[in-house]
């Protein structure tokens, strides 16, 4: 059994759907289909997920309501109508998001997700509708009736345990099953989403569910590049990545694949098939567990930047002799709820790399505040608008060379580094620089490890 996955690019319009059910109905294996909502059909246009958005907006801003409501309607309407599927199936999307907007409440960001996730539910309803009516023994599944269930984390929800032993049920049925993405139900009943992107969690998900033998991601790019094509032109297509290249990878900003994604597939060693619905024929990029994986004939795979980080450097004379300084410094971060990505440190210095986004204004004064008191610390600064920059490969296990290779090409575009951090295990390298010189960082990298 394979579980494919359609990403909004291949939902947009009724000519994308086309492909997508002769892409499913090409291989009866494909018994789990998971879609996206519609997204943009060409570069001006907006996804779907986004108009739900500023509905949800309008309505907590007591805006144009119905010319909200209007805008969303209309894309599922003209896929409908060029799908030949008549009325009946537009004014069951039209009543759901009526419905939807009724149960309007004070708590904003479960309201946007009843929204949000509207719009790969209506998606799954339709492509279902679809392939019913060209007679295949296609259904819509419920993702409440089926165990797709999530904490109640609105907008960033997680998978809870016992969801796989209801979804591992899927397998029993016989029909082609239209799944939609990116949102499950929390313990209370309430609909919560994955964040942004998070279509490819519920793939994952169900393809560690129901033990499938690949979970396909078909997206629009016949392969996963070394690095951002919008920054290199003609990047170096890669046929191959392990679970963990791929991991440090769309961590860092490489966007073909959702951070969470691989999370359920890799306790099962389940590959992941990454694959374009405009070129159904390339064979696409694999992702593998290490063990099952050739050797490497290049010593990097991949090169991703992310910016909007921010550095805490906590300074103490004679930290190293501390006993339990680091573990006090990190209960400060759990006290605040703020999780660390990366932590260089020196012999009396500790620098915690964390997300900006997680650490308000008011957060980081309290942390500020007691490392300097309550810890003693002798300096505390704080660098913000910083950007990670990761060179990722297996190939540079045991491979001498490499990091000499990749500051020789910083000094080259006179970009300064700040932090760097490489785990032992090899796969990859952590550079800190200045958020404005991520883009020419991988460049630079690229340049000396690809041309
Ligand atoms: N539609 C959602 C988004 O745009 C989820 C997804 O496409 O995976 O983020």
């Amino acid at each position: 059994m394979k579980v494919i996955k359609f990403g909004g690019s291949s939902l947009a319009d009724a000519k994308q759907i086309k492909k997508v059910c002769s892409i499913v109905l090409s291989d009866r294996q494909r018994r789990i289909v998971v879609v996206s909502a519609p997204g943009k059909r060409d570069g001006n246009d907006t996804k779907v997920t986004d108009l739900l958005i500023s509905l949800a907006q309008t309505c907590r801003d007591n805006g144009d309501v119905d010319a909200a409501l209007d805008a969303v309607v209309e894309r599922y309407s003209s896929i409908a109508k060029d799908l030949h599927l008549g009325k009946e199936i537009v004014n069951t999307i039209k009543n759901d998001l009526k419905g939807r907007i009724s149960k309007q409440t004070d708590n904003y960001n479960m309201f946007e997700d009843l929204l949000k996730a509207s719009g790969e539910d209506n998606s799954a309803k339709l492509v279902a509708c679809y392939l019913q009516s060209i007679g295949e023994n296609a259904e819509y599944v419920d993702p409440k009736e089926a165990g797709m269930i999530l904490s109640n984390e609105f907008g960033n929800a997680q998978v809870l345990p016992h969801s796989y032993e209801l979804l591992a049920k899927l397998a029993e049925r016989d029909t082609i099953m239209i799944f939609p993405g990116f949102f499950g139900y929390s313990e209370d009943g309430d609909v919560v989403t994955f964040s942004r992107g998070g279509s490819d969690v519920t793939g994952g998900i169900l393809a560690a569910a129901v033990n499938a033998d690949v979970y396909e991601n078909f997206t629009d790019v016949d392969f996963v590049y070394a690095a951002n094509p919008k920054l290199i032109e003609n990047p170096f297509p890669i046929p191959l990545f392990t679970y963990e290249e791929m991991r440090e990878l769309s961590y860092a900003g490489f966007s073909v694949l959702h951070e969470e994604a691989l999370a359920p597939v890799y306790k099962k060693g389940i590959p992941v098939n990454i694959r374009n619905t405009n070129n159904p024929d390339a064979p696409g990029t694999f992702i593998v567990p290490d063990k099952t994986a050739p050797k490497p004939t290049l010593p990097v795979a991949g090169i991703a930047a992310d910016t909007g980080f921010m550095t805490i450097h906590v300074y103490k004379y004679m930290m190293n002799r501390l006993i339990g300084y680091g573990r006090k410094l990190l209960s400060v971060l759990e006290e605040e709820g703020i999780s660390f990505e990366h932590m260089p440190s020196g012999i009396d210095s500790i620098s915690l790399i964390i997300r900006e986004k997680n650490c308000p204004p008011e957060k980081l004064d309290r942390i500020v505040k007691k490392y300097k008191e309550e810890l003693a610390a002798d300096s505390v600064s704080v660098d913000k608008d910083q950007a990670i920059v990761m060179l990722v490969g297996r190939g540079m296990t045991k491979n001498v060379g490499v990091s000499t290779r990749a500051t020789a090409a910083f000094a080259k575009a006179n970009i300064n580094i700040r932090m760097i951090n490489q785990g032992s295990s090899e796969v990859s390298i952590m550079f800190g620089v200045e958020a404005k010189d991520a883009k020419p960082s991988v460049i630079a990298l690229y340049n000396e490890f690809f041309n």
